[in-house]
């Protein structure tokens, strides 16, 4: 069977239907501003409404809750086609936080906020990461002290995704300073909307992904209710954590692949079409390896990634093959997209090539959501 026949195995019909609507919506009212979000550190104030409105927020959510309805193949549909073209929107990050409110939230909590999450009214962000504290979260310094019906929450995020504009912000905060580590940490769900003590900075200026808005986030002294304690027990915020990044580093190993199989597919194109020595670049037979290469490790990895959604679908994914697809596959993205670059020569490194951007673009996917150094410490643990 030659490989370009390869259908991922979850492509169902009712799957590649979502998919076309997908495609339309993202091509039509996200890719053609992706220069305007970069330029403005994040994406047009009502793109979140529109994204709501056509039914591409929260696609794996359960319907009751205002989601699609669908599982984890919708989910993946929607990263892929933001890949595909070129688009950096945070909702990956959103849904990620949708999932906490599922797994954790009360009944009265999850129909509160997942159907504002779907329509797009609270866009979702995930504050762990500190100046102080990436890699090591049990050495968070954020403080969530309990008076009477409330936390009082002080402290500071850094590196927080969709953190200007979030209207629904799960912070992880030490409940109990006296408790050294893990135990001593909760999530707590804020609601932005006119909350005193919380602030956003300013967009963190970032190599890439800049139509994403990024920055750190102040809580002064800002009350929250503490029944919006995920869970209702505190304590529970890093086990809670750790069941929940599998999802996040999941959604990052669909991007990967989408991203490196885009990288082949556009090379390949441009490879045909320029010249030099008065032949187009594929006649070369460095070049002909070169995509050769890309090609099998870009397929290589969709059949891992195919087999890890299938698994997660199924409810049957364990933590080290989840951490072998962000690690690996991640690695293989940012290998494939450097060597198609450098089949673009000089008018790779120029922005305007979608393969310069992709560079740019790839880079931090080894490095969030669990750095692939940790990644590989968690495989290790496996062993
Ligand atoms: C664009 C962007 C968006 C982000 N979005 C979010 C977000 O929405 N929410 C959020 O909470 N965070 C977010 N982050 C933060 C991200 O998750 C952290 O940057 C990441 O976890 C690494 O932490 P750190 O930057 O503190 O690096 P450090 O932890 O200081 O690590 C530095 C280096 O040391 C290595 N290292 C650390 N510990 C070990 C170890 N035990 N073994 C081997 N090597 C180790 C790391 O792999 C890395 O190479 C984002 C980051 C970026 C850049």
């Amino acid at each position: 069977m030659p490989a370009s026949t390869y259908q991922s195995p979850w492509m169902k019909e009712d799957v590649r239907m979502f998919r076309d609507s997908v495609r339309q919506f993202v091509r039509h009212e996200f890719a053609p501003h992706q220069e305007r979000w970069r330029a403005q550190h994040g994406p047009d104030a009502d793109a979140w409404a529109k994204a709501g409105r056509a039914g591409i927020l929260l696609a794996d959510i359960p319907e009751d809750y205002g989601g699609g309805g669908g599982t984890f193949a919708h989910e993946a549909v929607v990263l892929e086609e933001m890949a595909r073209q070129g688009v950096n929107f945070g909702s990956q990050v959103h849904t990620t936080v949708a999932h906490y409110v599922l797994a954790y939230g009360t009944e009265e909590q999850k129909r509160r906020w997942l159907p504002r999450m779907a329509l797009g009214e609270a866009p979702g962000a995930i504050a762990m990461t500190e100046p102080g504290a990436g890699s090591d979260l049990q050495a968070i310094k954020t403080q969530a002290r309990r008076e009477g019906d409330d936390y009082v929450i002080h402290g500071s995020k850094t590196f927080i995704t969709n953190g200007a504009r979030a209207g629904l912000v799960c912070v992880a905060a030490k409940t109990d300073p006296k408790v050294v580590g893990m135990r001593g940490i909760s999530l707590i769900m804020v609601d932005t909307r006119e909350l005193a003590g919380y602030r956003a900075g300013k967009p963190l200026e970032k190599v890439g992904m800049q139509q994403q808005d990024t920055c750190e986030l102040f809580f002064d002294s800002m009350r929250v209710p503490a029944a919006n304690l995920l869970g209702g027990v505190e304590g529970r915020g890093f086990a809670q954590m750790m069941e929940q990044l599998p999802y996040e580093r999941l959604q990052i190993a669909v991007g990967a692949v989408a991203m490196a199989e885009q990288a082949v597919e556009i090379t390949t194109r441009y490879v045909k079409e320029r010249k030099a020595f008065g032949k187009p670049l594929m006649d070369l037979q460095n070049t002909r390896f070169k995509l050769a290469e890309c090609k099998t490790r870009a397929q290589i990895g969709r059949v891992f990634l195919d087999s890890c959604i299938e698994r997660f679908v199924a409810g049957r994914l364990d933590e080290a093959s989840t951490a072998m697809a962000k690690y690996w596959l991640t690695e293989m993205q940012c290998r494939i997209v450097d060597e198609c670059l450098q089949l673009h020569g000089g008018y790779g490194y120029m922005t305007e090539y979608p393969i310069a951007r992709m560079w740019v673009d790839a880079r931090v996917q080894r490095i969030y959501a669990g750095s692939n150094e940790i990644m590989k410490e968690l495989i290790a643990w496996s062993l």
